[in-house]
C-alpha cells in the first residue's frame, strides 16, 4: 500500500518509535514522585520540555503537555471563556479544525466572528487590518497551515497586528510542526501542536500559553504542570515526540522539504494532464510541501476513494475527521466553492518516506481511473 494520508496521521518514524521502547523500559516513575524514580521522570519530561521550548523560540515554563490538539484547542478556547469579558467577541477563522469551531461555538455562541477567506483558502489580511483599527477582540485564533488544503496562514503577520493592538493571538500549528520549521511560533500566545502528524506518537500533543499567568485547566484533579492540566504526564510518548520532532527539524534545517515539494508540483502537473477538467484548491498560495486538495472532473469522491484503495493507495477526502457520512467540507464552503464541487475533492497528503516514485503511481492509477470511468460513462451514453 501507498500511503497518502498523512495530514489524518502519519506512521511512527524511527527514532520516535526507538525513544518510546527505551523510556518505556528505563522510566518507570511518575515525574511528580518524590524519590529517585520520579526524578528520573521528571528529568526527561523537564529535557523535552526544554528542546520543544528551544525549536519553538519560547520558555519551557510555557508548555503544558496535553493528550493532542484536540485537548489542547478545547483547553485554550474553555480558558478565553473563563477570563474574557462576557460579553466580548472572538475572531477565527472559517476554515479553523473542528475541534477550534466547535469549541468556540460551545463557549462563545454568536460571540464568534467569522475572518473572510478568500478563493485561494487565506484569511483576509487587509479586512483583519481594518477591523483591528476599530474594534479589538478578545482573542484571534487562526491556525497555521490548514490540515485540508495545506494553504499556510499569514500566521507572522497575523501576530504582528494582534501585538499591535495588544489582542491574545492563538495559533493551531498541529499541520505545520514538523513540516515546517518550528522557529518563531513560540511567539504566539497561545500556540497548539500534536505528534502524530509528522511521525510521533498518538494521543500526545501541548499548549504553549503566556509565561505569566494561569491557564483555567480544562481538567481538573491534581496539581501537574503547574496546575493547569490535571493527571499523570505520560513521560514515554512526550520523550518520543521529541525524538521525533528533533528528527524532523534536521531534516528541515538541511532543506529536504524544498525537493518533496518539488515532487508535488510536478504530480500537480500531471494530475491536471491526466484529469482535464480537474481544479487545484488553494493553487495559487502559498502551501504545505505535502498537501494537493483537488477537484476531480467526474465521479463521487467516495467512489474516487474505494478505487484508489483497491489500488493499494490510500487517499482521503480532507476533513478525514468525520465518519462515514460526508458534509461538503465547511474549509471548501469558507472558500466559496459551491456544495457540489465540495463533494467532489480528494486530498493527497504525503510524508518524509514518500518517494518520488509514489507520486508518480498515485498520478498514474488516477490516469487509469479516469480513463475506466469516462469508458463507463461512454458505453453508458450509448
Ligand atoms: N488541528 C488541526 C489543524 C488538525 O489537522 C487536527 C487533526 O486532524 C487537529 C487539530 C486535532 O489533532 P489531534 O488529532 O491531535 O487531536
Amino acid at each position: 500500500m501507498i500511503y497518502f494520508d498523512h495530514n489524518a496521521t502519519a506512521p511512527v518514524m524511527r527514532e520516535a518509535r526507538e525513544a518510546w521502547l527505551n523510556a518505556t523500559e528505563h522510566i518507570a516513575g511518575n515525574p511528580s514522585s518524590p524519590h529517585q524514580f520520579g526524578a528520573a521522570a521528571n528529568k526527561a519530561m523537564t529535557e523535552a520540555r526544554e528542546k520543544l521550548a528551544a525549536f519553538l523560540g519560547c520558555r519551557p515554563a510555557e508548555i503544558i503537555w496535553t493528550s493532542g490538539a484536540t485537548e489542547a484547542n478545547n483547553m485554550a478556547l474553555h480558558h478565553f471563556a473563563q477570563v474574557l469579558d462576557p460579553k466580548a467577541q472572538i475572531w477565527i477563522s472559517p476554515i479553523e479544525h473542528p475541534c477550534i469551531m466547535e469549541s468556540s461555538s460551545a463557549y462563545f455562541h454568536h460571540r464568534t466572528k467569522f475572518i473572510p477567506v478568500t478563493h485561494a483558502g487565506v484569511i483576509d489580511l487587509d479586512w483583519l487590518t481594518v477591523e483591528m483599527a476599530d474594534i479589538r477582540p478578545g482573542l484571534v485564533a487562526v491556525m497555521a497551515a490548514n490540515n485540508e488544503t495545506g494553504v499556510i496562514q499569514p500566521w507572522r503577520e497575523i501576530l504582528a497586528i494582534c501585538q499591535q493592538y495588544e489582542v491574545p493571538f492563538f495559533c493551531d500549528a498541529v499541520q505545520w510542526i514538523g513540516k515546517m520549521p518550528a522557529k518563531g511560533l513560540g511567539e504566539c500566545n497561545f500556540l497548539s501542536g500534536a505528534a502524530h502528524k509528522f511521525g510521533g506518537p498518538r494521543g500526545v500533543g501541548f499548549l504553549k500559553v503566556p509565561g505569566r499567568g494561569h491557564v483555567t485547566p480544562l481538567i481538573v484533579g491534581g496539581k501537574q504542570e503547574r496546575g493547569q492540566r490535571a493527571g499523570t504526564e505520560n513521560v514515554p510518548i512526550i520523550v518520543s515526540m521529541l525524538a521525533g520532532l528533533e528528527a524532523r527539524e534536521k531534516q528541515l534545517a538541511r532543506n529536504e522539504h524544498i525537493l518533496r515539494g518539488v515532487w508535488r508540483e510536478n504530480f500537480e502537473r500531471q494530475l491536471l494532464h491526466k484529469l482535464p477538467g480537474a481544479v487545484l484548491v488553494g493553487a495559487g498560495s502559498p502551501r504545505l510541501w505535502n498537501t494537493v486538495s483537488a477537484l476531480v472532473p467526474e465521479g463521487s469522491q467516495l467512489r474516487w476513494v474505494s478505487r484508489l484503495d483497491q489500488a493499494g493507495i490510500a487517499v482521503s477526502t480532507g476533513s478525514a475527521c468525520t465518519t462515514g457520512k460526508e458534509e461538503p467540507s465547511h474549509v471548501l464552503a469558507a472558500m466559496h466553492f459551491k456544495a457540489a464541487d465540495a463533494h467532489r475533492v480528494l486530498r493527497f497528503s504525503s510524508g518524509w518516506e514518500t518517494t518520488e516514485a509514489d507520486w508518480a503511481a498515485l498520478a498514474d492509477a488516477l490516469g487509469k481511473i479516469h480513463e475506466e470511468m469516462s469508458h463507463t460513462r461512454a458505453h453508458a451514453e450509448a
